[in-house]
Order: C-alpha cells, then sequence, then structure tokens
C-alpha cells in the first residue's frame, strides 16, 4: 500500500464551505473511517480523492506523487459510492473486469481475478446476469468486487454496506477488512455505523462542519464524552 495525504484541503460550493482546511494523513495499508453527522464533508472528501470534484484548494497525494491533475480512471483508485452505478447493459462478470480489460490485464488472467472477486462477495453463481437484474445488496457486492479487482492503491467506500442486511453486512466487513490487510490496502470508509467504524478501522477521523475534530485510534474517540 501507499499512504494517501489530503493536505490542507478547502472545498466550496458556491458559498457552502463543506471541507474546511483539513489535513488528513493515512498510513499505507490503514483502514480510516470517516464519521460526522450529515453534511460534514464525508462524501465531499471521498469525491474529491476519487477526482469526481475538484477541490478548490490543497493537495491530495499518494506515495510521493500529487494525484490532483489525473483523471478518475488514472488515479489507481477503487471506488464504491451509492451513486457509482455498475454499468446497467452489461453482465455482473463484464462489470467486474471492466478495469481490467481497461488496462489491457492478459485475459486469462483478468477471467481468473474476475472468478476470485465474485466468489469472494459470493456472486459467482450470478457471473453471467445482467446487473439490472440484481437487488441492492447484490449490486454492492458486485461493486466492491469491481473495486477490489483492480488491486487498487486506493479504496474509497462510502456507505458500501447500506443496502446488506446485518449477517451478510459482517461477512462483507469481515472480508473487506481481511483483503485491506492481506493486500495492504490503504481504504478510506465514509459510515453511520459506530459499530461498524469500531470494528473495521484503524483510526477515527471525525468532522464537524467541514472541520477534522479529531483523528485517533476508535477506542479513544468513542471514549470520549
Ligand atoms: P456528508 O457526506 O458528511 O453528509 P457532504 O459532503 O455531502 O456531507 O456535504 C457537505 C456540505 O456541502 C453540506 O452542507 C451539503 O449541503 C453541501 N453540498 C454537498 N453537495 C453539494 C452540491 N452538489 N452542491 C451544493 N452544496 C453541496
Ligand atoms: P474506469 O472504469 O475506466 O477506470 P470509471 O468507471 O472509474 O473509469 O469512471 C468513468 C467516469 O465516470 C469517470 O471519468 C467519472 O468522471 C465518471 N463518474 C462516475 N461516477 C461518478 C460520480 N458518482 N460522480 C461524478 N462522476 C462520476
Amino acid at each position: 500500500g501507499q499512504p494517501l495525504t489530503l493536505d490542507d484541503i478547502v472545498h466550496r460550493y458556491g458559498s457552502t464551505l463543506a471541507v474546511d482546511h483539513v489535513t488528513l494523513e493515512v498510513q499505507a495499508g490503514e483502514l480510516v473511517a470517516l464519521l460526522g453527522p450529515s453534511g460534514c464533508g464525508k462524501t465531499t472528501l471521498l469525491r474529491i480523492v476519487a477526482g469526481f470534484i475538484a477541490q478548490t484548494s490543497g493537495k491530495v497525494v499518494v506515495g510521493e506523487r500529487r494525484i490532483d491533475d489525473l483523471p478518475p480512471n488514472r488515479r489507481d483508485v477503487g471506488i464504491v459510492f451509492q451513486n457509482y452505478a455498475l454499468f446497467p447493459h452489461m453482465s455482473v462478470a463484464e462489470n467486474v473486469g471492466y478495469g481490467l480489460a481497461a488496462r489491457g490485464t492478459d485475459k486469462a488472467a483478468a477471467r481468473q481475478r474476475v472468478a476470485d472477486m465474485l466468489e469472494l462477495v459470493q456472486m459467482g453463481h450470478l457471473a453471467q446476469r445482467q446487473t439490472r437484474e440484481l437487488s441492492g445488496g447484490q449490486q454492492q457486492r458486485v461493486a466492491l468486487a469491481r473495486a477490489l479487482a483492480i488491486e487498487p492503491r486506493v479504496l474509497l467506500l462510502d456507505e458500501p454496506f447500506s443496502a446488506l442486511d446485518k449477517s451478510l453486512r459482517l461477512d462483507m466487513q469481515i472480508e473487506i477488512k481481511r483483503i485491506q490487510r492481506s493486500a495492504g490496502t490503504t481504504t478510506l470508509i465514509v459510515t453511520h455505523d459506530q459499530e461498524e467504524a469500531l470494528g473495521m478501522a484503524d483510526r477515527v477521523a471525525v468532522l464537524s462542519h467541514g472541520k477534522l475534530e479529531q483523528f485517533d485510534a476508535p477506542e479513544t474517540v468513542y471514549d470520549r464524552p
């Protein structure tokens, strides 16, 4: 993995200051949960790292390199966002293999990787389904498989389990954690679920009104009054 640095990020939507001078250093292979009330700037931060929107000022650095100037598909970032849809006209397997094909991965290797990722999210039996025929939870699992298939340097997850039932949610949390640990993938996750943050995160970043209020181990953050 590689460290991800957000350096003095500011983002304004017109007159709304959504992100207010946030500096956050995520270590290589670390999983950081972004927490805070609705509207505090969590999704905006992830969208900036993904490259879907440009920050008003500040830098985004992965390893030694600024990635601000790269388009989203050149950033080596795996993305699972609620509004980041699967390609509806493609099968499950085609969706998961899309990024590999785009990167020119050898066909046999790509096929194997797709099969492994679908196995991981328990969707192997639906590989040939059209994605528009899937339930919300199935779509989230395919989105996770798609994000992980490219072995991203950075993984961005925005409420990635919201459509899953409790038991699958726990399974997926454990799987993501396992993959993130074994591949050493630097990960940022937005969640409203404190248990989820406690169980998964190495550190928790708490935002309030666009400012970073706390950045510490989950136990420390939750012990405070
Ligand atoms: P969170 O993800 O923590 O709920 P957001 O990053 O979505 O917060 O929003 C941060 C602030 O920016 C909020 O005040 C929100 O209303 C505002 N905001 C978010 N997206 C837009 C947008 N596209 N246009 C204008 N304001 C926005
Ligand atoms: P690739 O699969 O080729 O690596 P992506 O599928 O990541 O590329 O991105 C395709 C394009 O769709 C991106 O350039 C991005 O700008 C756009 N895009 C996808 N989802 C969103 C979103 N939620 N908000 C804004 N733009 C998006």
